[in-house]
């Protein structure tokens, strides 16, 4: 059965992977953590980063962000995402409660990862096969029964993903996932399309500072490349320096490419595979 890895992968582990490379010319946007609370700057977001060309995004939906901020028993906001997704948006699965569980103890990188980097987000990074299938069953059945539609991709928190969520995963019908580092077809005769995601962090002075210089220097690093993506957060919005230097990217990002979701993007690219 295809495996799908890491957020870094070994490169001996990609040996095994089915390796695939971007044919369609196409920016990719989302917006994590959409749920009640974030609505309203969601909502900015999508109006900025479609005056910046892009008219459609993928949007990451929390069942229950942290476990108080129910998003598929609110009336208003499920009929906001089903009109945005009438008006070529895409709702993708994102975590169930976007909170890293209690009781688990790592230590060195691990801890390190769990907590520091992702600020104890991390839900899908340590579960067992079990929680995360249940998880993920709840989350999807709730997200169709409110929207309407089988969500047909499933990102974790912070891209973070563990044996057990992987093992998870492929037990649901779901095309695609992404990592921080490419997006995995799941389908059949899939495999994993490397392209490293632009993504700010804006917890510190130094984190801002830092994601600017990164993430121009990844652009710059990509201009050659058929897909950019280009991950942000409501926080981000927060920021003025943040929100302009993002929106200047996907400027940047869409000359000579065009502005799609994940799942019009793998469905295109499977179009593409089957009649070249
Ligand atoms: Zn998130």
């Amino acid at each position: 059965m295809m495996k799908y890895g890491n957020n870094h992968p070994k490169p001996a582990k990609y040996q095994t992977q089915r390796l695939l490379f971007p044919t369609i010319s196409a920016v990719v946007v989302s917006i994590h953590d959409v749920c009640p609370k974030t609505r309203e700057t969601t909502g900015r977001m999508l109006a900025d980063i479609r005056d910046a060309g892009a008219g459609v995004a993928s949007l990451l939906v929390i069942p229950d962000r942290h476990k108080s901020d129910p998003a598929f028993t609110d009336k208003d906001f499920c009929g906001w995402v089903k009109g945005e997704v009438s008006g070529g948006h895409e709702a993708v699965l994102h975590g169930y409660y976007h909170q890293r569980m209690a009781g688990h103890e790592q230590r060195g990188v691990e801890k390190m990862i769990a907590t520091r980097y992702t600020a104890g987000e991390g839900e899908f990074f340590d579960l067992s096969e079990e929680k995360a299938c249940e998880l993920l069953g709840r989350g999807v059945e709730e997200m169709t029964g409110a929207l309407g539609e089988v969500p047909r991709g499933f990102i974790a928190p912070a891209w973070l993903m563990g044996e057990g969520a992987r093992e998870g995963v492929k037990k649901f019908s779901f095309d695609y996932t992404t990592t921080v580092s490419g997006v995995w077809d799941l389908k059949e005769g899939g495999g994993f399309y490397p392209s490293q995601s632009l993504c700010y962090s804006v917890r510190a002075g130094w984190r801002r500072a830092c994601s600017l210089g990164w993430n121009s220097l990844l652009l710059a690093w990509l201009e050659e490349a058929p897909l950019v993506r280009i991950g942000l957060h409501p926080p981000d919005w927060d920021y003025p320096h943040i929100r302009a230097h993002a929106l200047r990217c996907i400027e940047r990002a869409l000359a000579g490419r065009r502005a799609m979701t994940y799942i019009s993007w793998i469905d295109q690219q499977r179009t593409h595979a089957q009649f070249p």
